[in-house]
């Protein structure tokens, strides 16, 4: 999601909105919000509101709700789903050129991960799930895949369960992934739930980050995550769902990465796939980062190794938010392009490198904490 700020007018109330910019037609669908680089059409309240770049004059004698705003900041295409607040915060929900799509529904979490981009919140200032079920019936139905998020999305539990059936109904043919620490799911009747509902379309994201179990719960900053998380994994696989693995790695769990893989083969050798990421500088992550940031080139081994014991095993492994130039090439292949759309930065020393199209480039975040083996392949 990404916010900007604007001014608005006539806007009384929150209103999530569909942009549309090439036909006034698709106004007279409340649901649709115009979006117009032309001030002069301003002039009928009929029209559901208007978008306009800062260049543009208002007129205000429309009754129509009017956002203004700094057009360098924010690109909008046709068919975005923009959340816009009366005093003037626009935030985009969904990108329908985008492959990275996320639904947010709480800033609520059970853990208090001391690598979180997102801190935690006590209380929700919006009702996201309501947020969330009026987004996905503005979506492209042709999206491949949307993920679920938070905060710890099952909090919502009644809400989660809502919104995955919203999407089988207005996204039938949608990849569901949602993302979770499984704490809730070691009750085996939530488990049971989430499966019935999400069908063959969702597949679930677990954070794990260690073989063992004071590790893991330290960097969740909570006694008992790890076998809340392991129970939760049994649990879902029991009911059928597809699972993801996915590891953080950082200074208090590197060392034990070939370890770490050798649990997974041993106890939970179901997962479709083990993701191994590089952490994202911000946050409780930044505030951290002297504890936490090491550099790729100092783990590499202890990477490579893990990898190595599930590759040969054949389970699926990728590698997350690393550049290709911190990586030996025989494991470019595994490293995905995982950084989401609107976070991606490339710096100078990538504008003349012959890998930069595969190169899934940096956490915006990222500046002053990047491997001292970044340098242009050529
Ligand atoms: S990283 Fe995820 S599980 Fe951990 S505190 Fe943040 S939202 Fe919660
Ligand atoms: S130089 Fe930049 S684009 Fe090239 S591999 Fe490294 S990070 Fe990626």
């Amino acid at each position: 999601m990404i916010s900007i700020r604007g001014k608005s007018y006539n806007l009384g109330i929150p209103i999530i909105c569909r942009l549309t910019c090439s036909s006034l037609e698709c106004t007279n669908k409340k649901e649709d919000f115009l979006y117009t680089h032309n001030a002069s059409e301003i002039n009928n309240n009929s029209y559901a509101g208007f978008i306009l770049n800062s260049k543009d004059n208002v007129h205000l004698q429309t009754l129509a709700p009017v956002f203004q705003y700094c057009s360098d900041e924010i690109h909008f295409n046709e068919g975005d789903i923009l959340f816009i607040e009366p005093r003037g915060k626009i935030t985009k929900l969904y990108d329908p050129l985008s492959f990275t799509n996320s639904i947010f529904l709480t800033e609520r979490c059970n853990c208090h991960c001391i690598m979180c981009p997102q801190p935690p919140k006590a209380h929700d200032e919006f009702d996201w799930v309501e947020f969330a079920i009026q987004s996905i019936k503005l979506m492209n139905p042709c999206t491949e895949c949307i993920g679920i998020t938070g905060g710890e999305p099952t909090l919502e539990w009644s809400g989660l369960l809502k919104v995955i059936e919203t999407c089988s109904t207005y996204l039938p043919s949608t990849q569901i992934q949602l993302l979770t620490n499984a704490r809730v799911l070691k009750d085996h009747i939530k488990a049971k739930e989430l499966a019935e509902i999400g069908g063959g379309n969702l597949f679930v994201s677990i954070p794990l980050y260690s073989d063992v179990d004071s590790i893991h719960d330290k960097i969740c900053g909570s006694k008992g995550v790890f076998w809340d998380c392991i129970e939760g994994i049994y649990n879902l696989e029991r009911y059928g769902v597809d699972i993801e693995l996915r590891t953080v790695i950082i200074k208090d769990n590197y060392r034990r990465m070939t370890q770490f893989a050798e649990f997974i083969y041993r106890n939970i050798p179901f997962v479709g796939n083990v993701a191994f990421m590089a952490m994202e500088p911000i946050g409780i992550a930044l505030k951290n980062i002297k504890r936490l940031w090491i550099d790729p080139v100092d783990y590499m081994s202890q990477l490579s190794g893990a990898i190595k014991i599930l590759w040969r095993r054949d389970m699926g492994v990728s590698i997350f938010n690393h550049q290709l130039c911190t990586l030996p090439q025989e494991l470019w292949p595994l490293a995905k392009k995982s950084i989401s759309d609107w976070k991606i930065v490339y710096f100078d020393e990538c504008e003349n490198c012959k890998e930069k199209e595969s190169c899934g480039g940096f956490f915006f975040s990222a500046e002053k904490y990047r491997s001292r083996a970044i340098s242009p392949i050529r």
